[in-house]
């Protein structure tokens, strides 16, 4: 096998083989840029050596020698010798760029008698003893883990003796001293002199690199940007070029446009007489790449030409590392740049306007989930580098919080009413604290996961959430938080992040951006390309608004429910729950009905003409009842009843596992009265909105159907209630009634569905629970150990499980259609809104995707993506 690749025998496609790094010199090299030279050692050898035992195989070590020595005689200089000595950086490189995590060491090749070498050959011995010591240093750090700052004592101490403010001060003798300093805490560290055989101080680096794949930092890296463990580092041998000879040397990086906004305008920083990390380190003020220009013109101009070939060539923006050694310029690095959601927006607006590349390219190249960060205010990033973190939790609902805590949804309520910003805090929320939510800049949660009612309701209101973040013991009824030692008291300041999870003290500064210009233009682009349509999930007027606003073509899940917890009808909701016979419950049926018609009425009107899709009833009832005994006096008290009724009524309805009980379409089948209900206000609420002057197209949706049966008993309940409301108002609206996909056996039994259904729309919410066995509400205790331990890839909430769950989803839309070649099909699970879910829905066929509204810009972006 090829271990070793020379920069000139490879190209930028080479990425997996050689890192983005490799792969980007040689592809430098080739179109002729000056780029010191050097060789790759390939992902393969690294991956080899986490097989072998953490071994260097000696193919490899032979092949490393071969390069090396030709890159000896290219260069004119030997690796170690006492005349005109080769040193070179061991570079590592990783297949995606994960800037910092890993480790570099420059110098290489520098021993006692090499740096004499180097002093012949530069004339500079301040330059030669520099080199040395960051040699040693950096050596002792990344190959030997020997802590960085004993060597920084040293230094600082030297510094402070002589009264010197810079290590520029730093004279020759001075830097003597330090290199014999620093071999002696080698010695004392390692126990062994530091290594004066170069060969030898060459495989130690290149080990080291090797390992750096897996250290910490580089292992939350590529956690959090889902970039696989096994890929493995290259290393890149490259000779030295110096920026640290004098004032006509220096060292810097660039970004061909500004990477927080796009700009089209050089961004960059760099640093007279300077090495490598100095830049980014922070021990001197780097100065603006426009100074420069001053500076060194010459230099300058050169540069700006090569930032302009690589833009053009890579046809992107580009981060660069350049190094000027005694007035000649060389590039070290080039890289498609980080950056931000509007920076990249508007980077592909302007390539498209330029004909740089093309539409399809351009919305490629945007990662939906990076869209979130322009619908949400963020943190501002240089507050969030000072700020603490407290404790880490579930991103349940992006977005920046700050606000003084409160623990119980009034408290919130009345604080947010006097103007304070207000944090939601609760040990799990019920959906009694819905006030609480709509107050607050954002909610957290000791428990609950990703699809806990905290976290649903949060993302449907586009509000920060974090959830289960179970580092953190909520004492409601004493009002505080504790968290390790610390106690956080009512009205104290914290900062939420709901698109990490983290938790910080105090109140973090913020950033808002608002989605007009190219974010408009961008999103046209995308409406262009995309032919799957994107739904809502929205249960009242305002937010069908937003989701509008964002691009919703519908609503694909109304959760009528949500609409039964607000205050003012929570206690008919309660009459009907509690009443022993049918009389008694109609009576309390219709005293709701005229809230609901309002309800519909106002969506119909907020949607004009596009589909509604209507959910059901769906909760089991006894989530609408308290269950503690002094709410269950109160609420006795306000209905007039005796606490001791109410409560036989509680323990009535409780069920060992709700999620599987009396819930779905199994009420309606019980109570057929509250469908005809619910059927009869959505009738009525589309004549009014009709009457109004708006087209309405509203689709009623039975959920939880496992059984062909239930429907066909449902439908005509359904179709008679809503007919009669349409003949009495003499007014005529187009509707259909459908159901829910969300139990496996409904999948299984599809084509019998489809005889009695207009529609389809997958709950993969539940579906996934159930096709797993999974309780929702109690997977986060082990979902967290089956990702870790690579039992299951994703959490299935998060991101639609395709081989089981999606081949459930497959079966169900084949056999449908199979009978129904029309059959509408839709997914209005939390899945709908996640890029690589809307993927598997178009390809299966699906007519819509529907997410909460603050998903919508995401699932369009997928949804193009995916027909690209
Ligand atoms: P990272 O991946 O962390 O950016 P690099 O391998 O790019 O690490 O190395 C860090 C810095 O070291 C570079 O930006 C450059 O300034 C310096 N460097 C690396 N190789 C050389 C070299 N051959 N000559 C001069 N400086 C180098
Ligand atoms: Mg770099
Ligand atoms: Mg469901």
């Amino acid at each position: 096998t090829k271990f070793v690749y020379s920069f000139d025998e490879g190209n930028k496609d080479m990425r997996g083989l050689l890192g983005g790094k490799g792969a980007n010199l040689a592809e430098m090299t080739n179109i002729g840029l000056p780029v010191p030279q050097g060789f790759t050692i390939t992902t393969e050898a690294c991956n080899d050596y986490y097989e072998n035992d953490l071994k260097i195989r000696q193919e490899v070590i032979d092949q490393v020698e071969d390069k090396l020595a030709q890159l000896e005689r290219e260069q004119g200089k030997k690796l170690g010798s006492d005349n005109n000595p080769l040193l070179v950086s061991v570079r590592s490189g990783a297949v995606f760029s994960m800037p910092g995590m890993m480790d570099t060491i420059l110098n290489l090749g520098l021993n006692d008698t090499s740096v004499k070498g180097l002093i012949d050959s530069t004339k500079n011995e301040r330059f030669s003893y520099d080199s040395y010591r960051r040699f040693i240093q950096m050596f002792s750090d990344v190959a030997m883990e020997v802590p960085k700052y004993k060597f920084e004592n040293v230094l600082d101490k030297m510094k402070e003796a002589k009264g010197y403010s810079s290590d520029l001060d730093l004279t020759t003798d001075d830097l003597k001293v330090i290199v014999e300093e620093f071999k002696k805490i080698y010695k004392d560290e390692i126990g062994e002199d530091f290594p004066q055989d170069p060969k030898k101080q060459l495989m130690l680096a290149i080990e080291a690199v090797f390992r750096s794949w897996n250290n910490p930092r580089a292992i939350v890296y590529r956690k959090l940007n889902d970039i696989p463990g096994n890929l493995g580092t290259a290393v890149n041998i490259q000779s030295m070029v110096f920026g640290n000879m004098g004032m006509s040397s220096g060292t810097g990086v660039a970004f061909t446009r500004n990477p927080s906004t796009g700009e089209n305008r050089l961004f960059g920083e760099y640093l007279i007489n300077a090495q490598g990390e100095d830049v980014v380190a922070g021990i001197r003020t780097p100065q603006s790449i426009d100074t420069l220009k001053e500076e060194m013109p010459e230099m300058y101009d050169q540069f700006v030409n090569i930032t302009q070939k690589l833009e053009a060539h890579y046809k992107d923006m580009q981060d660069i590392e350049f190094t000027i050694e005694n007035g000649k310029l060389y590039i070290l690095q080039t890289r498609n740049g980080k950056r931000t959601a509007k920076a990249a927006i508007n980077v592909v607006v302007d390539l498209v306007n330029a004909g740089t590349i093309d539409k399809e390219e351009a919305i490629m190249r945007i990662e939906p989930n990076q869209l979130d960060q322009l619908l949400h205010p963020t943190f501002d990033p240089k507050a969030l580098k000072s700020a603490e973190l407290l404790a880490k939790g579930l991103p349940a609902s992006p977005g920046a919080a700050t606000g003084k805590v409160y623990f119980h949804a009034d408290d919130a309520v009345l604080h947010a009413k006097e103007g304070e910003k207000v944090l939601l805090v609760r040990q799990e929320t019920s959906p009694e604290d819905i006030e609480g939510m709509v107050s607050a800049e954002g909610i957290l949660t000791a428990r609950g996961g990703m699809t806990s009612h905290a976290a649903v309701v949060a993302r449907g209101m586009g509000k920060c959430c974090v959830a289960g973040c179970g580092e953190l013991r909520v004492d409601e009824a004493a009002r505080e938080i504790r968290c390790g030692d610390r106690i956080i008291k009512e009205g104290q300041y914290l900062s939420i992040d709901g698109s990490s999870g983290c938790v910080y003290l105090g109140s973090v500064e913020m950033t808002s951006v608002e989605l007009v210009g190219n974010f408009e233009v961008f999103m046209n682009w995308v409406d262009e390309i995309r032919d799957m349509m994107v739904r809502t999930n929205a249960d009242n007027p305002r937010d069908a608004k937003k989701a509008i606003e964002f691009g919703a073509e519908g609503i694909g899940l109304c959760r009528t429910e949500h609409m039964f917890f607000e205050e003012d009808r929570i206690p008919a909701v309660r009459e009907m729950i509690i009443a022993e016979n049918v009389e008694d419950r109609v009576k309390a049926l219709d005293k709701l009905l005229p809230f609901q018609r309002e309800d519909f009425h106002g969506i119909f009107k907020a949607m004009d003409g596009k589909p509604c899709n209507i959910r059901l009833l769906d909760p089991p009832l006894h989530e609408f009842l308290p269950h503690d005994d002094a709410s269950i006096e109160e609420l006795a008290k306000q209905m007039g009843i005796r606490p001791s009724d109410l409560k036989k009524r509680v323990v009535d309805l409780d069920e060992f596992n709700p999620m599987l009980g009396h819930r779905g379409c199994r009420l309606a089948v019980t109570y057929p009265e509250i469908c005809i209900m619910q059927a009869r206000a959505i009738a009525q609420g589309a004549v009014l909105a009709t009457k109004d002057g708006h087209k309405v197209t509203p689709e009623i949706m039975v959920p939880l159907v496992g059984h062909v049966n239930e429907l066909k008993m449902l439908r005509p309940l359904i179709e008679e209630a809503v007919n009669e409301e349409f003949e009495k108002a003499g007014v005529k609206v187009d509707y259909t009634v459908g159901t829910m996909i969300e139990i496996p056996r409904a999948c299984v039994t599809a084509d019998e569905i489809a005889e009695v259904a207009d529609f389809f729309s997958f709950g993969t919410n539940d579906l996934t629970q159930m096709g797993f066995g999974y309780s929702r509400d109690d997977a986060g205790k082990f979902l967290g150990e089956y990702v870790d331990k690579g039992i299951l890839e994703k959490d299935p909430f998060q991101v639609l499980e395709q081989k089981g769950i999606g081949r459930l989803v497959q079966m169900a839309a084949e056999l449908g259609r199979g009978v129904k070649p029309n059959l509408k099909l839709g997914i209005c699970g939390e899945h709908g809104g996640e890029p690589s879910s809307v993927e598997f829905c178009y390809n299966t066929g699906l007519n819509y995707v529907s997410c909460s509204p603050f998903r919508v810009p995401i699932a369009r972006l997928a949804a193009a993506q995916a027909t690209v």
